[in-house]
């Protein structure tokens, strides 16, 4: 089936103080499918990002008192609006995007739930009472809103990273400034409006878009009234945010790259580890966080495992994601493609045999999925971020051996353990230096799950109960009572 391939009506100027105002330079937004322009979007410069800040900064007084209640259901209204309108947040995704329908559709159901989530998470702020164990006085600990947030998305998720972000931010009373990536603007663009649908008064929620990113950005964080930053992307440009920050002593989130590993242990279930590899690496074309990139496979599964990978991805279908047909849609763009493509050269320069059965369309940034066998830990696909469908394949005969590989990465956001039963899989969990393990599945992310990374894969955590704490300050009383 094919879905309309035509652009739903979307804003294309940038929100700030509740209005969507023009530019007068424009960006171009380009269809990685067939390369054309889609729309042109607002080009802002450093003026129009401090009057997004000044947006925020006013409506903060009132927003940050807002009862909870009624933050709530303007939360909950957003998520009405796009649950009634998801084919539209969709198709929004599949055009700019790229990806496959079904990825698609899976993450604008993920990212309409953020909002729902968070509508419930926004009545429930705790503060603390207890007695100093001198009983000298009362310990008081309340939660407010930190201030004006600053939220910077990358490509990949363009609807869910900005309501991951957005909606604990409004849950918690601050306001925001999102700054989407340019690849990817129309989504956000869109969420925008159904924000200003949903009845977020002026300056809560504010939008800009522009070429001039760094220059803006550092503009925005140098700004007092910017109260924190909730960043994801890259490890490399986190780390430059993170030394702007520094000059602050901002607050910041940081949700980064990853590298994770899968590993399929001796007494797994092959064929439900293969069906967990396909989720764990193909959502998204492999272009995710979370994406699984490097699988270590014990020696008894590794022929079979590798067989029946091969066989999945071969049956994968690429082209189009306005056409549900397809299993595998395009990569954001031809440089993100020819990144992926550039790795596969350096692996095979390194000696291993890459095979790709699938066809893919010549024209567009697509790319066939490719198993690639008896990979060495340590070579360039197992230190790279692949971030498309290239699956690397080690095998290992000593699990603690493949305990030490699987943790051998700067990175520690997810990993994926496949294991004869639950017990030894919680056990090899306990051993990951990653912030999410996938037990016997292949997708770990949940609205009401905190979702984040150790080492350089970030600093902080969204959805769960922890989201909302992003965008909080404690504070303590000290009471006599
Ligand atoms: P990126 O290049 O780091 O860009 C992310 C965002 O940062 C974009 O909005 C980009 O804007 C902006 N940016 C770039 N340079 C900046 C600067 N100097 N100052 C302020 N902002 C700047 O990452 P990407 O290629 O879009 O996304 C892929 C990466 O994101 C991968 O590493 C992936 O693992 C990571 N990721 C992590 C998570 C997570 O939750 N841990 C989730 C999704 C993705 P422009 O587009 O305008 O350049």
């Amino acid at each position: 089936m094919t879905t309309a391939s035509t652009l739903p009506q979307v804003p294309t100027g940038l929100l700030i103080g509740g209005e969507w105002l023009p530019t007068t330079t424009k960006l171009p937004v380009t269809n990685p499918a067939s390369l054309s322009v889609l729309a042109e979007i607002g080009d802002a410069g450093v003026d129009e990002g401090i009057a997004a800040v000044a947006a925020a900064d006013s409506a903060f007084q009132s927003w940050s008192i807002t009862p909870a209640r009624q933050r709530a259901e303007i939360l909950r209204r957003a998520w009405e609006i796009m649950t009634a309108e998801i084919e539209t947040c969709a198709r929004l995704i599949a055009l700019e995007n790229g990806k496959a329908w079904r990825d698609a559709m899976g993450e604008s159901v993920y990212a309409a739930e953020f909002f729902r989530w968070f509508s419930e998470e926004a009545c429930r702020i705790e503060g603390g009472f207890r007695y100093a164990p001198a009983r000298d006085k009362t310990i008081i600990t309340d939660h407010r809103p930190i201030g004006v947030a600053y939220l910077i998305t990358p490509w990949n998720f363009p609807a869910a990273m900005a309501t991951r972000k957005i909606a604990p931010a409004l849950a918690a009373g601050c306001t925001t400034i999102l700054k989407p990536a340019s690849e990817t603007p129309l989504t956000a663009l869109w969420i925008g409006e159904v924000l200003r649908r949903a009845g977020a008064p002026e300056g809560v929620v504010n939008i800009i878009t522009t070429s001039k990113t760094g220059e803006v950005s550092s503009a925005i964080l140098a700004d007092l009234r910017v109260a924190t930053l909730s960043f994801t992307g890259s490890t490399y440009v986190g780390k430059v945010l993170l030394r702007q920050t520094a000059d602050r002593v901002l607050r910041s989130s940081m949700e980064l790259g990853g590298n994770a590993p899968f590993l399929v242990l001796e007494g797994a279930d092959v064929d439900a580890a293969v069906a967990g590899a396909m989720i764990a690496k193909m959502r998204n074309g492999g272009a995710a966080c979370t994406a699984a990139n490097r699988f270590y496979v014990h020696e008894s599964l590794a022929d079979s495992f590798a067989t029946k990978f091969q066989a999945a991805l071969s049956a994968l279908q690429v082209g189009p994601g306005t056409d549900s047909a397809n299993d595998l849609g395009a990569m954001v763009s031809v440089r993100e493609r020819d990144k992926i493509l550039d790795l596969v050269e350096e692996a095979r320069a390194e000696g291993v045999e890459i095979t790709q059965t699938t066809e893919v369309p010549a024209q567009g940034a697509f790319i066939a999925p490719m198993i690639v066998r008896d990979v060495a830990h340590g070579s360039t696909l197992t230190r790279n971020e692949i971030f498309g469908p290239v699956a690397p394949i080690v095998t290992f005969t000593d699990q603690a051996e493949a305990i030490r590989m699987a943790n051998d990465t700067e990175y520690g956001l997810i990993s994926y353990v496949y294991a004869a039963n639950t017990g030894i899989g919680i056990g090899v969990a306990r051993q990951m230096e990653s912030g999410m393990v996938a037990i016997n599945r292949g997708l770990a992310s949940d609205p009401a799950a905190p979702f984040g990374g150790m080492k350089e894969s970030g600093l902080g955590r969204e959805g769960g109960f922890a989201g909302i704490h992003e965008f909080l300050e404690m504070q303590y009383f000290a009471v006599d009572l």
